[in-house]
């Protein structure tokens, strides 16, 4: 693994957010300053085709990138644009007993506020 591409995996590892690959560049660059954003995108690339690390990809969204590569769902917030996990489970059993076929995959991305837009419009 070269040093870019550790730098980039351990941005990701520390970080308890859905990150795009801007805000992945930004934190990488505070470590490394030559880091090019180039770079940045080629070994996101690299690390999701390789299962390291999972990309999110929502219509109209940048993608985010995730350190939990297993299986599991999003929200989005519509107003600021934050992703994060959903906590709920697989849908995939339930789904096949509703349709009475096999599902080999499904979409699902909750569009609810965040915690923080939550909070301001409570104010
Ligand atoms: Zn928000
Ligand atoms: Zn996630």
């Amino acid at each position: 693994m070269t040093q870019q591409r550790r730098i980039i995996f351990d941005v990701i590892r520390n970080s308890m957010r859905h990150m795009t690959a801007e805000q992945i560049y930004l934190e990488a660059k505070q470590i490394l300053p030559s880091i090019a954003m180039g770079t940045v995108y080629r070994n996101l690339g690299l690390m999701s085709d390789a299962g390291e690390i999972l990309r999110i990809e929502m219509a109209g969204q940048p993608d985010h990138f995730d350190k939990t590569v297993s299986p599991h769902h999003h929200c989005l917030c519509p107003h600021c644009g934050e992703v994060s996990d959903a906590p709920i489970p697989d849908l995939t059993e339930h789904l096949q007993q509703i349709l009475g076929s096999p599902v080999e995959s499904y979409d699902l991305t909750l569009r609810i506020l965040c915690d923080d837009c939550r909070a301001k419009t409570m104010q």
